[in-house]
């Protein structure tokens, strides 16, 4: 694969006690070492007209002034210091790059993958929350759109969190599709399946809240039941994968259990789907916290591109979950039914 990676991103201090630290990226990078196909493109950052594309202007005035004066708490769990500007807009320009890559015809052993930091997609048109500051996928959405040939972007989220800021941007948008499935009942606390869009947008929004504990199987019936239908569905130009690690079974602030082979299984599915509807595919980082399981994840994507078919154990479906999806069938008219 091609990963977008810019140093910069290291310098945005968190502290000593923070999960989402500058370890992250060079756990990711230690873990890559001595792959074969590994390639490292540093993007250009993004600019703040593409950041205010989808962020309002006097919030991103307010963050580019926050960090300027040295930086502190926006809140409890959102931390910056000065050099956090740029690491934010290069995490940003990294997301771009990768949307850009993809559409350009960079796919198989060149997919990129952004592996930017902050994160972005809790950050909402107007706030900073839950480590984020910049929604990068977002902007590489908006930027796809606005930039290139691309008339449709699908975003598919398979973080452990909702991702709220993303949906929030695009809620009222019939050109982006946005995908999450998340543990139910965590941080944000929004992504419930009664969210599914407003206005032109109605039916452009997928929540699939999932029971703690779910594991690859239950991912897996997701994915080929709601997530690769309704996807299909929508036919994008562009699919950007809001890639976290947080719900591998070792992460530890998730009670998810998805294996390391379990998501080479989910992005073995997102690059069957994109084959199908003939659509660009791009990753960009999200979350995860443990630093063994996130280079582990991010591996194993990488080694999917480059020829590796993992498989899962075939075992059932729990029943919570299989409720679950018929639910969201029945009433969400993005998804069609398999026959
Ligand atoms: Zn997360």
């Amino acid at each position: 694969m091609n990963f977008g990676y810019s140093e910069t991103c290291l310098d945005h201090d968190t502290g000593d006690r923070h999960p989402e630290a500058a370890d992250r990226l060079l756990a990711v990078r230690e873990g890559l070492k001595r792959k074969h196909g590994v390639e490292y493109v540093d993007a250009t950052p993004a600019t703040v007209d593409e950041i205010t594309a989808i962020h309002d202007e006097d919030y991103i005035e307010e963050l580019r002034e926050f960090c300027d004066d040295g930086g502190g708490s926006w809140d409890p769990d959102t931390v910056a210091v000065e050099k956090s500007w740029d690491a934010i807009l290069n995490s940003a320009g990294l997301a771009a790059w990768a949307a850009e890559r993809a559409l350009a015809g960079d796919h198989g052993r060149d997919t990129p993958f952004s592996i930017g930091r902050p994160p972005g997609h809790h950050a909402v048109t107007d706030n900073a929350m839950g480590f984020c500051f910049v929604n990068n996928v977002a902007v590489a959405a908006q930027y796809a759109l606005d930039e290139t040939d691309a008339e449709s972007v699908a975003i598919l989220d398979w973080d452990v969190h909702h991702g709220n800021g993303t949906q929030e941007i695009f809620y009222d948008r019939e050109d982006v599709f946005v995908v999450s499935v998340h543990e139910d009942g965590i941080y944000p606390g929004t992504g419930r399946t009664g969210e599914t869009g407003a206005d032109d947008g109605e039916w452009s929004t997928l929540n699939v809240p999932l029971p703690a504990g779910g594991g690859d199987p239950e991912y897996v019936a997701v994915f080929e039941e709601l997530v690769e239908p309704a996807i299909e569905g929508f036919d994008p130009d562009l699919l950007l994968v809001s890639a976290g690690f947080d719900a591998h079974r070792h992460d530890p602030i998730s009670r998810m259990r998805l294996t390391t082979d379990g998501y080479g299984v989910l992005t073995q599915h997102v690059r069957d789907l994109t084959d199908r509807i003939d659509g660009a595919l791009a990753f960009v980082l999200e979350g995860g916290y443990g630093l063994d399981v996130l280079a582990d994840g991010v591996v194993m994507v990488h080694e999917v591109f480059d020829g590796l078919s993992p498989s899962t154990p075939d075992d059932d479906v729990d029943d919570e979950v299989e409720a679950l999806i018929s639910d969201i069938q029945t009433r969400h008219r993005g998804v069609t039914p398999p026959n």
